[in-house]
């Protein structure tokens, strides 16, 4: 959790602006470790676990999306708006994937469930095209 006497200092605003610009200049939907590595030479002080931190100050407040991986690392999505992913199961890779949110979904799943359903995620799973082609060898 950030207080908010951590929340509003200038140099943690200034960390979360530069961890947001971040995540909004790429569609790689990255870790945490990722915007680490981008952002160290800027901020010398920064820590991993403070990267961290203000990804869930943003995320809790609906400015980005954490895409929870069940196992794996936990990735993290600049564009909030409801979207659906295509994640390779060789590479790993996550991608937006050019399809409309079906708000029927929510109220089909509200009907079967008696909750008052907000939002729902899809995610698809395959072999992206440049591993395809790896390993057929073309
Ligand atoms: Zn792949
Ligand atoms: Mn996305």
């Amino acid at each position: 959790m950030i207080t908010d006497k951590e929340a509003t200092s200038p140099r943690n605003t200034r960390q979360r602006e530069a961890i947001a610009r971040v995540l909004s200049e790429t569609t790689s939907h990255p870790t945490a470790a990722w915007i680490y590595d981008k952002l160290k030479a800027e901020f010398p002080d920064l820590s991993l676990g403070t990267v961290y931190r203000n990804l869930a100050f943003l995320s809790e407040r609906g400015l980005i999306r954490v895409l929870r991986s069940g196992s794996g690392t936990d990735r993290f999505d600049g564009n909030a708006s409801g979207h659906y992913h295509v994640v390779c199961e060789s590479c790993g890779k996550v991608e937006d994937i050019a399809m409309e949110s079906d708000a029927a979904l929510d109220e089909r799943a509200e009907a079967l469930s008696g909750y008052r359903v907000s939002a729902h995620r899809l995610d698809f799973f395959g072999v992206c095209p440049a591993c395809r082609d790896r390993h057929t060898g073309s």
